[in-house]
């Protein structure tokens, strides 16, 4: 069977610039569109996992995303109850949750044979199931995010409009170029997401301007940009996507545009594979 999953990292070693926040409202965005969606929280301190509310306290799940790649570490044959037991609901998407357990699944990597695609080898059985796999990457460019990286056919990156985040792009870019070369080289880059983005500052509306002129010639800006709204910081708390806590308001509607650009991107790419001669 044709595997049309697509594995998309959200990622930036910066924190607090909206990756999860995108995980979760992309998430809910494409599966409202009648997509199969999985987001994979792969930060250790499970903010992915806290603010779809999957448990009071994740540190006490038994099955998490740690025990799926320690499974894959030991070699065995894939045991795909103890995968199915890690997969939680959350609205209308699923989710691999994470807790403290994944700072030492990140240790127990780099004593491991091909510990870069542990991730990677960790959800292939999964891509079957789904159109669509979002992993909410922790704030580091340590072997974890590596794994994220090697797993992914593409990455979008949530960014602030700051001077501090888009200079430290260049680092993200680096990291991403060396992957690609060395390791990865179907990786691409779906594009920068400006988050946060208060239009009425002028700094904000400066800052995406020079970003868009400093990397819009070879990496896509999204053309929609995610609006700065108490609403989004609300969501967490309230254990909801945006598309339940503010159906209909601006940042929705923002998240809902970005899922159209992410399914045309995804369009143009299985374009460009078809064989000359079949339409
Ligand atoms: P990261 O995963 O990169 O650390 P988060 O998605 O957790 O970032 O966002 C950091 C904080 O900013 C959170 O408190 C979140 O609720 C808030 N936030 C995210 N997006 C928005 C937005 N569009 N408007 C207002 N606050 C937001
Ligand atoms: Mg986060």
């Amino acid at each position: 069977m044709e595997d049309k999953c697509k594995v998309i990292a959200i990622a930036n070693q910066k924190g607090g610039v909206g990756k999860t926040t995108t995980a979760v409202n992309l998430g809910v965005a494409l599966a409202n569109t009648g997509k199969r969606v999985l987001c994979i929280d792969c930060d250790p301190q499970s903010s992915l996992s806290r603010s779809c509310q999957i448990s009071d306290d994740p540190d006490s799940l038994d099955v998490t995303l740690s025990e799926l790649m320690e499974y894959e570490m030991t070699g065995e044959d894939k045991d795909y109850l103890l995968i199915n037991n890690a997969i939680k609901q959350f609205e209308s998407i699923d989710l691999i949750p994470s807790n403290i357990s994944l700072s030492g699944t990140e240790t127990a990597l780099f004593n491991c044979m091909s510990r870069e695609s542990v991730l990677k080898r960790t959800i292939e059985p999964l891509r079957k199931n789904y159109d669509i796999i979002l992993i909410d990457c922790m704030p580091s460019l340590g072997m974890m995010t590596i794994n994220a990286l090697v797993a992914a056919d593409s990455v979008i990156i949530p960014c602030e409009p700051s001077f501090l985040s888009v200079k430290g792009l260049d680092l993200l870019l680096h990291s991403i170029a060396k992957i690609k070369r060395q390791i990865n080289p179907t990786l691409q880059i779906d594009g920068v997401l400006m988050t946060m983005v208060d239009s009425r500052t002028i700094n904000a509306r400066e800052i995406t301007s020079a970003l868009r002129d400093a990397v819009g010639h070879n990496i896509n800006v999204f053309n929609i940009e995610i609006p700065r709204s108490v609403r989004a910081t609300e969501c967490p708390n309230m254990g909801e996507s945006i598309f339940v806590h503010d159906p209909g308001g601006r940042v929705a509607m923002a998240y809902e545009e970005l899922a159209k650009e992410v399914i045309s991107l995804e369009r143009k790419a299985q374009t460009k594979l078809r064989p000359h001669g079949i339409r």
